[in-house]
């Protein structure tokens, strides 16, 4: 449907070769496959069901697949090095020799072997909350990609690292085009980026500092570059969106300078994304390089500023195509937006591309075969892209009569989706506008509350209890799957979660855990289960994005006011209660959350956004309580990572993320008990966020760093009650008696051991039953010993 919309300039396959005055670069490409073909091909090699040359052949396919697409749809800049077999920035280190001691790497060019060690380590756990661990040696630690949900594996250096070129797979893989046909641009990961995200095996040393050593390899590749026939070069430095200082700036103008005295006949694109330059701008454009992308997405302000301080030759790739979001882009609007301004500087002075790499990106909405067929009319993946920027370089660099049809098809597209019903919902703009302070604040005090709980509750001191999931095990998902294909009828499905929860709830009651949970086995993810059941939301079967290595998810897409048609786990919290004489703890994804791990519209604010989905969650939060369920939790897993990139932004971002909270749990009577969940994350930087969610009880990861992410509790004096998680659930390892008591000491000695709760780190979700339940019982059995201590 949508490919026949752009087909008056694309018909059909025919490549698209005519190269476009203003050229086309797409920065970056989704590695993955249409059909998470790199996914198998790797599970495959893991499992030693195919080699290394198969997985190389399998790989290259894929190279060669995207190419061909980005050159049949015109795309003039077409970029190599973009893919990877697991991740860029480990592609990175492995490039320049970074790879610690415990590889036991000998020199030379790295194996496939190591690589995965580097990424995986050599036995693996899955988890929840995108972490990779594993028992014997580690992998790298990961770390999420600026404010995307893409993980890398972070470089670790020490301060005696050498640096020596160890990989070919930038040169091999523009060689690769190259026989194609194809002259792409390389794309490297900038050195100053490369270094500011790694990670000192010491704290006596700045990565920043091993610059002067790392340069050389860079200029060795740029060279070898220019030798095999490049003529330009991406190098991406998304550091200059940050808050930088003066050793950084002079770090991007050294290495910069480097590589216009090493390389002179190399022409370099330096891209930034995911910001605004801001006060880094002066340096980006006094950089001796020759191109500069710019996100204008994110920050289509910065242009004017960029234009007026750059060099009148300075190419400025415009990323006005967002590579961050879904929908099709307005066409005749940047049309309208930029033509005046490429008039002015010059056509030959500008590119276009996304507003940053693809990556991050579905590959194609012509997969969608099941999605509503208007919804789908108003959005635009990975491939679809492509074609988009071409429409609009054609437009800006040929004149718009070549691309009326495309881009009127755009425009009818991006009205309907504005003046659609299916989008509007004035019942929720409504309940939206009628937030009031009032709404966001409990009746009573955190004081007033804990005696109405402790009263209503009465639970023990260091009451025990569990995140809320238990195992998903292989019976509960191919029952949801059998159910999913209609091969399991309603009613059979149903019994089985009753079942499944009736047995969670017995184990937990034989165990003598205080505060029980359903067991979440009816969710297929903690999103998408409330996703499916609120309106506002679609579910893509297709739309897989990477989060890292193999791991991919298919992000929810936000489009439309989003509001709740009737209770979603009411049903499933009270049949649980119905079993036992214990208090069972309701459990529900917050607002940002759901927010953060969605593709959202882009019309309306987040913040707007997030106050609807905290709308629909209070009133599932009301009918819990009305239904005898005195706990809820409410998630917010994602509560840090929404930070901005820019700390000039992080009050304004969590002011209205807490209000969104504190709308969602704030209906509730005083003796009903609120809690939430976070998993590790640095406390330190949102701990006035935190204390101002004013949640009753919050429960933390602590168990791995031995209870000192407590520190930033006790330094802010955190007031209400708290859950450090004494059970690593990312592991397969049952932990002691013994190793939680030590752990809980540890917490006592730093929090008033009334303020205490007994819980593991995280959802026992990928744990099995044999793990869980003797790690249950020994906590419950140290929690039980602690109370007679104190
Ligand atoms: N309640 C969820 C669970 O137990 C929380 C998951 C998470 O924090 N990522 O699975
Ligand atoms: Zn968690």
């Amino acid at each position: 449907m949508l490919s026949q919309a752009f087909a008056p300039l694309f018909n059909g396959v025919k490549p698209m070769t005519k190269k476009s005055i203003i050229p086309v670069a797409t920065l970056g490409t989704p590695r993955i496959g249409s059909r998470r073909e790199l996914k198998f091909a790797l599970e495959r090699y893991w499992a030693g069901q195919s080699d290394a040359k198969t997985l190389q052949q399998e790989a290259a396919a894929l190279r060669r697949s995207i190419w061909t697409r980005q050159h049949q749809a015109g795309v003039d800049i077409v970029p190599s090095n973009d893919f990877s077999l697991y991740d860029h920035i480990l592609d990175t280190s492995v490039t320049v020799g970074a790879v610690p001691p415990v590889y036991d790497w000998k020199g030379g060019y790295v194996s496939l072997p190591t690589y995965f060690a580097m990424a995986r380590g050599d036995a693996q756990e899955e988890s929840c909350c995108g972490k990779v661990v594993s028992s014997g040696i580690p992998a790298l630690e990961m770390t999420k990609w600026f404010d995307t949900n893409y993980h890398y594996l972070v470089p670790e250096l020490s301060a005696e690292q050498e640096f020596t070129l160890t990989s070919t797979k930038v040169l091999d893989e523009f060689r690769e085009a190259q026989a194609q046909g194809i002259p792409s641009r390389p794309v490297l990961v900038g050195p100053v980026t490369f270094l500011k995200l790694s990670k000192a095996t010491t704290t006596d040393f700045d990565p920043l500092s091993l610059l002067g050593r790392l340069l050389p390899v860079y200029s060795e590749i740029l060279q070898k570059l220019s030798a095999l026939g490049a003529e330009w070069v991406q190098i991406d430095e998304p550091v200059l969106v940050l808050d930088l200082d003066d050793k950084d700036r002079s770090a991007l103008t050294l290495a910069y300078e480097t590589f216009a005295r090493d390389v002179p006949d190399l022409e370099i694109m330096l891209a930034t994304y995911f910001g605004a330059l801001g006060d880094n701008l002066e340096t980006a454009v006094s950089l001796p390089i020759s191109g500069l992308h710019l996100d204008l997405v994110r920050a289509p302000e910065q242009l004017s500023h960029v234009i007026s301080k750059a060099r009148e030759d300075l190419i400025l790739s415009l990323g006005v195509i967002d590579g961050r979001n879904v929908w099709r882009a307005d066409l005749q609007g940047l049309y309208d937006w930029l033509a005046p301004i490429v008039a002015e500087r010059g056509r030959e002075t500008f590119q276009i591309a996304p507003s940053c790499s693809l990556l991050h990106m579905p590959v194609d909405i012509d997969l969608e075969t099941d999605l509503d067929p208007e919804l789908k009319s108003w959005l635009a993946f990975a491939y679809q892209k492509f074609e988009e920027l071409k429409a609009l370089s054609t437009a800006l660099g040929e004149g718009i009569g070549f691309v009326t049809e495309v881009l009127e098809v755009a425009t009818r597209a991006v009205r309907a989706r504005a003046q659609s019903g299916k989008i509007h919902n004035e019942e929720v703009a409504a309940s939206v506008s009628a937030i009031n302070a009032r709404m966001a604040r409990r009746y009573s005090t955190f004081a007033v509350r804990r005696q109405a709980q402790k009263a209503a509750l009465n639970l023990p001191a260091f009451p025990t209890t569990t995140i809320g999931s238990f195992p998903q095990t292989k019976d509960v998902r191919k029952a949801r799957a059998a159910y999913g294909r209609g091969d399991m009828s309603r009613s059979d499905y149903e019994a089985f979660l009753k079942a499944e929860t009736k047995t969670a709830i017995e184990v937990q009651e034989d165990i003598g855990i205080d505060v029980l949970v359903h067991g979440e086995f009816e969710r297929n993810d903690m999103v998408q289960y409330f996703g499916e059941k609120m309106a506002g939301y679609a579910f893509t079967k297709h739309g897989w994005v990477q989060s890292y290595g193999s791991r991919y998810v298919r992000p929810p897409i936000i489009f439309g006011d989003v509001s709740r048609p009737e209770p979603m786990t009411v049903h499933w919290s009270s049949y649980a209660q119905s079993l036992t004489d214990k208090p069972v703890k309701g459990m529900l994804t917050g607002p940002v959350t759901m927010l953060q791990w969605s593709f959202v519209r882009d019309d309306i604010p987040r913040e707007t956004i997030c106050k609807q989905i905290a709308l629909a969650l209070r009133s599932e939060v009301t009918d819990l309580e009305a239904a005898g369920i005195g706990l809820i939790q409410i998630d917010e897993p994602a509560l840090r990572e929404g930070l901005p990139l820019r700390q000039s932004e992080w009050a304004d971002y969590l002011d209205w993320a807490v209000a969104c909270f504190r709308i969602t749990a704030s209906g509730v009577q005083d003796e009903t008990q609120i809690h939430t969940h976070m998993c590790y994350c640095e406390f330190n930087d949102i701990m006035y966020g935190i204390a101002a969610l004013d949640a009753d009880v919050i429960s933390i990861e602590t168990s791995r760093s031995k209870m000192e992410l407590l520190d930033a509790f006790v330094t802010g004096g955190y007031p209400n009650e708290i859950g450090p998680g004494v059970y690593d659930i990312h592991s397969p390892r049952v932990p002691s008696v013994d190793e939680m008591k030590a752990l809980l000491r540890t917490a006592s000695s730093r929090l008033a051991p009334d303020q205490i709760w007994v819980n593991p780190d995280c959802g026992l979700k990928t744990r099995s039953w044999e793990e869980v339940t003797p790690a249950l019982r020994h906590m419950v059995a140290a929690a039980k010993s602690l109370r007679t201590e104190t």
